[in-house]
């Protein structure tokens, strides 16, 4: 399973070898053709395209790695043909084919692989009106002339909101006539209620360009990336709720939009959605004049704490005294139903709050107790109460705003429910000083204070469209910077900052990437950068691809990282072997925490003897892959138990 691209939804990945057959199994988008046209509904089939298909597949296990996928195209695309030919019958008279990929940077070769394989089907589609539909970036204009001239095909689909450039694609590189353009104006990733002022003056730039009749008014990418419908939140504040559209009112600003392109603008929607737009933009509750003014000037400095990370891992070894391969976890504990229960309680107001501090204070003990028993050595209070690392934070922050029921599928049945950050964020009081103090007074082993990070706050949340990215992580950055300050201050030594999702924020564009990673780093040093050498700032990366983003870790200049690793030990490893030199702290995890299994003593020695073949004695850390929320306890205690004893084990052979 893995990342749809740059969204939170997942997709198997196709593992694929030379003597695949392919064949024509599920008639699943047959049976939903005729489901709807039964109830008089004529609908569009959407189908992944070929060649998209084949370029997101991996060579299956076994089979080399250099295996040329693309050489299964034809074999693949006979079975398009039978499903296209059983759609004809079934009475389709259009089909979307969505080939996203060509967003990314294709080489020639895979550009020529969409006019062999649409040549291909073209007889296959004749008679039908055939739309390629792309969605999250700009297509580039080598990828744009392949496409637009592909004579089997007769709509073209561009996302007009994450793509700023292709509406001038368009108008420069000419669009084939007699042909659609779907135009994406309507954003599908986000909850904003378009401009649809400014967006008609887009659309009709475009339909200039296009012809009238030929320029569909369409939403940037599938609306299954947004949340479902406003209706549904009834606790949202009634200024707040009339900036937001989700999917159900977005289809009415496709369809307002379409209307007005053809003379017949619906004044009473649009005006009130002009005046929503102009309290969006003069609304008090979305300026903070002082946190503007705090961000702009984070913005143009570089910040970098004053020591080299050698001199501070010995300044702090100092003062913890820690033994080699030091362990310690990522954060949580599991996440017992008693806990939600208690949890919930105090949120539905049934208990008080101190009956739920009392609570929480017993978990915390419960679980400093146990990491003593374990012998661990860096110790966390097992975030006990934090429903989610984000919303935790969000909930206590300015200018985040929180829905009751926008969820969004990441994978099965499992869906995330993002904060909607509206307004300049800034942190009225500390968040997590008074429960890191707590758990730290009941302990005389270093306990680390444990925060989200900039990076990851933004990239798991519905962000601000008013105002560039970055300029939102700054202010996050700098709400994250105070309460590190004052875990300092109360005496913390140790302060956990996650950016679990630093890596997936990554543009799909090479030509984004650096800026991104630029700001991304830069937004995380800004957290850390005051602190005492004496204080180790640690991080926490998910998502187990790092190689190609490695320079940027050790950018981020902390003074230990762990990392999810368990599930692809080689590839991390592979980059301090080829020669990259890591002089912080690393722990990338020794066993997988999304799994029930348990770990043995011998397997987890044997990991961190090979890393011990590429990594330093001294900077190696001994952790699991990410936080043990979703384990038993059944499950971590004797994994723990595992893990403490193979890193005494190598400490007595060293
Ligand atoms: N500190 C968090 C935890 O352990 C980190 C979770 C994550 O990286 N996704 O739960
Ligand atoms: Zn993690």
């Amino acid at each position: 399973m893995t990342k749809w691209f740059d969204t939170n939804y997942h997709f198997i990945v196709p593992e694929l070898g030379p003597n695949m057959k392919f064949t024509y199994s599920s008639h699943k988008a047959i049976s939903e053709y005729k489901e709807a046209k039964a109830l008089g509904i004529d609908t569009v089939p959407v189908l992944i395209g070929p060649v998209t298909y084949v370029l997101l597949s991996k060579p299956a296990k076994g089979v080399n790695k250099s295996f040329p996928l693309l050489s299964l195209l034809g074999s693949i695309l006979h079975v398009y043909k039978e499903v296209i030919a059983e759609l004809k019958a079934a009475g389709a008279s259009w089909i979307q084919f969505d080939e996203p990929s060509l967003v990314m940077d294709l080489d020639s070769h895979q550009l020529d692989a969409f006019t062999k394989a649409y040549s291909e089907l073209e007889s296959s589609l004749s008679d039908l009106n055939v739309l390629i539909e792309t969605y999250f970036a700009d297509v580039p204009v080598e990828a744009y002339r392949t496409i637009t001239g592909l004579s089997a095909i007769s709509a073209f689909g561009f996302d007009l909101v994450r793509g700023t450039k292709t509406a001038d694609v368009i108008k420069s590189a000419g669009f084939p006539s007699g042909k659609y353009l779907f135009a994406g104006i309507v954003d599908g990733r986000n909850i904003w209620a378009n401009d649809l002022a400014s967006s008609l003056t887009i659309l009709k730039d475009l339909e200039a360009v296009v012809g009238k009749d030929k320029l569909v008014v369409s939403t940037s990418c599938s609306l299954m990336h947004t949340a479902v419908d406003l209706v549904n939140e009834t606790k949202l504040d009634g200024e707040i709720k009339s900036w937001l559209a989700f999917a159900a009112q977005k289809v009415v600003e496709v369809n307002a939009l379409s209307k007005a392109l053809a003379g017949q603008t619906e004044e009473v929607f649009f005006s009130a959605n002009a005046a929503a737009q102009s309290s969006r933009k003069s609304s008090p509750r979305v300026t903070n004049a002082e946190v503007q003014k705090a961000a702009a000037a984070l913005k143009d400095s570089d910040h970098r704490r004053a020591t080299n990370v050698g001199i501070r891992l010995d300044t702090q070894q100092k003062k913890l005294n820690l033994p080699i391969l030091p362990t310690t976890t990522t954060g949580s504990f599991p996440q017992t139903v008693e806990l939600r229960r208690v949890r919930r309680e105090y949120k539905a107001k049934k208990i008080s709050e101190e009956e739920y501090v009392k609570a929480i204070e017993e978990e915390i003990s419960k679980v400093v107790k146990l990491q003593e028993e374990l012998d661990l050595d860096v110790l966390v209070h097992g975030e006990p109460e934090r429903n989610d690392m984000v919303e935790y934070f969000g909930e206590q922050l300015s200018g985040f705003a929180f829905t009751v029921n926008g969820w969004v599928q990441s994978y099965g049945s499992r869906c995330v429910k993002p904060p909607i950050i509206y307004g300049d964020v800034s942190r009225p009081k500390a968040m997590t000083v008074f429960w890191s103090s707590t758990a730290q007074s009941m302990t005389s082993r270093p306990m680390k204070g444990m925060l989200t990070g900039p990076v990851t706050i933004l990239n798991w949340s519905f962000v601000r469209n008013d105002q560039p990215r970055h300029e939102t992580c700054y202010q996050i950055a700098f709400a994250i910077k105070k309460e590190v300050e004052d875990l300092e201050a109360a005496g913390i030594q140790v302060i956990q900052i996650d950016e679990a999702a630093l890596r997936e924020g990554l543009p799909l564009r090479k030509s984004e990437q650096a800026f991104y990673l630029d700001w991304a780093v830069h937004s995380f040093r800004i957290t850390n950068c005051s602190v005492k050498d004496t204080t180790q700032i640690h991080t926490h990366m998910c998502y187990s691809n790092f190689n190609d983003i490695i320079h940027s870790i050790i950018s981020m200049d902390s003074d230990v990282i762990t990392l999810e690793n368990s599930r692809s030990d080689e590839k991390l490893l592979s980059v301090f072997r080829e020669g990259v030199k890591y002089g912080a702290g690393i722990g990338p995890g020794v066993y997988d925490i999304h799994s029930p299994r348990i770990p043995t003593t011998e397997e987890i020695a044997d990991r961190i003897n090979k890393m011990l073949a590429v990594l330093e004695v001294n900077i190696l850390w001994v952790n699991p892959d990410c936080g043990l929320k979703t384990r038993k306890y059944t499950e971590v205690k004797p994994a723990l138990t595992n893990m403490v004893a193979a890193a005494k084990l190598l400490r007595s052979q060293l």
